[in-house]
């Protein structure tokens, strides 16, 4: 399924003539037609596709300079604001919109001749593990078509498994870049909370959406968030980028004498022993590289799934308010009254997880419940930041397992939102604390990619992307 060479070499190839930019968005546009069994794509963005590429292509003839990207396709989660398709969030509220701007990290792409060439697949609005939430159909994951590919940016990293473009975008809220990534034996970066503008991505909750790239590699990763990362004007949360930048060239870290702590909350009972048995082999990997490795102990992680679960569905509860019919979104055209308008369009728009958060945000931040779950789940959150913080003094990088077992069959646990729920355990914290965190390939289970998750301080992504790349290295 390797399709493409790294993003580097594509874009040079491009700029000198060894191939063009319609070569690769035809051959793009090719694998995607080739491989829609996978479901992985919920819309193609030809006819813009194909013009950016003759112009960059005509940019090349005439000698002029053309970006770091030139030529480079990629894929797109459907909740970036794109030109050139519809964008749904997967959702039926959404279909049909045409976004009038695009997403701040698309322009970014764009102006260093990047080409988006599809919308992936994901779980309505981004709710979910598994895409099975897609209120338009599942995501298989390339490995074994009768197992998920994981959520909410299954068809992202299912995309860039098939290879059907050199990157793919995703969004994470509770893990939905890494835990996809790591079901489909790709690499997921999500960065630390503000570094990437989210301008123009169909918001879920807003302290802890952060979006990312999912690619084959480490060094692609560190050069897409090169130039997705630093301030927006359009996101007030954005923070400055490294000044370094998170270009690798080659940069390396000294993972002899590096204090490396293992989580020990996540390698207890819930995980799967042959996903246990991965995750062991890579600390010793890490260990044999010299690292010193400590067990680390954060008390309060078992309880940031239960703090997710309240301040993630009150931001959700928010942020879908939105959508009311009126000015955007599904509407009922055959509604009488305007209130009949409103619940109509809501109740026939939203899907049923939706309607879920919906209804526990709104329960959460009620009066007279506030106090009881919303307040005490913000507390918790600011415990498990420190913990964090504190644990930070001692290591320069936490590691553990991404989810506690492999990609599942299709079917197994969308009946039960407890389960569902219970897959991001490993995921959520990084995002209630805003910790960078990348799941990389680091083996098998059975004939299933499992991934190792590196977190790092708050803005020591560099750091961590140096790490991963060691960590790729030693692995191969
Ligand atoms: N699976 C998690 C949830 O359902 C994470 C979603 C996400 O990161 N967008 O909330």
């Amino acid at each position: 399924m390797v399709h493409w060479k790294t993003i580097k070499q594509e874009a040079n190839d491009v700029a000198n003539g060894t191939t063009s930019a319609l070569a690769n968005v035809n051959k793009s546009l090719k694998l995607i037609q080739d491989n829609e069994e996978f479901g992985a794509i919920i819309s193609v963005i030809k006819d813009r596709s194909i013009e950016r590429a003759k112009f960059i292509d005509a940019q090349i003839a005439k000698g002029q300079k053309v970006g770091r990207l030139a030529g480079v396709p990629f894929i797109a989660k459907d909740n970036f604001l794109t030109f050139g398709s519809e964008t749904t969030a997967a959702s039926n509220m959404l279909k049909g919109f045409n976004a009038p701007y695009q997403s701040t990290a698309i322009e970014k792409l764009e102006a260093e001749g990047a080409i988006c060439v599809a919308k992936a697949n994901l779980d309505a609005f981004a709710h979910g593990g598994s895409t099975e939430n897609s209120d338009f159909f599942v995501t298989k994951n390339p490995h074994d078509k009768t197992r998920v590919a994981g959520g909410s940016s299954g068809g992202s990293a299912a995309a860039v498994t098939l290879g059907l473009a050199p990157f793919a975008l995703g969004s994470d809220t509770g893990g939905s870049i890494r835990e996809p990534a790591s079901f489909c034996g790709v690499v997921g970066l999500k960065p630390t909370y503000g570094l990437v503008s989210r301008s123009g991505v169909v918001a879920m909750a807003s302290s802890t959406d952060v979006i990312g790239p999912i690619t084959t590699n480490v060094a692609d990763a560190a050069l897409v968030l090169d130039i997705m990362s630093g301030k927006d004007l359009l996101d007030s949360t954005t923070i400055d980028n490294d000044p370094k930048g998170y270009e690798l060239n080659g940069a390396k870290s000294n993972i002899s004498g590096m204090r490396i702590g293992v989580i020990k909350e996540y390698m207890d009972d819930g995980l799967d022993p042959e996903v246990k048995k991965v995750i062991t082999e890579s600390i010793e990997i890490f260990k044999k590289a010299g690292a010193v490795i400590v067990d680390v102990s954060l008390p309060s992680l078992p309880t940031a799934l239960a703090v997710y679960y309240i301040v993630v569905p009150a931001e959700v509860s928010s942020n879908l308010s939105r959508y009311d019919g009126q000015r955007f979104g599904h509407n009922d055209i055959n509604a009488k009254t305007l209130e009949e308008s409103y619940v109509n369009s809501r109740s026939q728009g939203f899907g049923s997880e939706a309607k879920r958060r919906i209804m526990i945000g709104t329960h959460v931040l009620s009066s007279g419940y506030y106090d009881a779950y919303y307040k005490k789940a913000q507390t918790v959150r600011t415990k498990l930041i420190n913990e964090f913080n504190n644990s930070f003094k001692s290591v320069d990088a936490l590691i553990g397992p991404v989810t506690p077992e492999v990609a599942f069959k299709i079917g197994a646990n969308s009946d039960d939102p407890l389960k569902m729920y219970l897959i991001d355990i490993m995921t959520v914290a990084a995002n209630l604390v805003g910790v960078p965190a990348i799941s990389i390939p680091a083996g098998l289970a059975g004939d299933m990619p499992v991934g190792l998750q590196i977190m790092a301080p708050q803005q020591k992504d560099r750091d961590l992307l140096i790490l991963a790349s060691e960590f790729e290295g030693l692995i191969k």
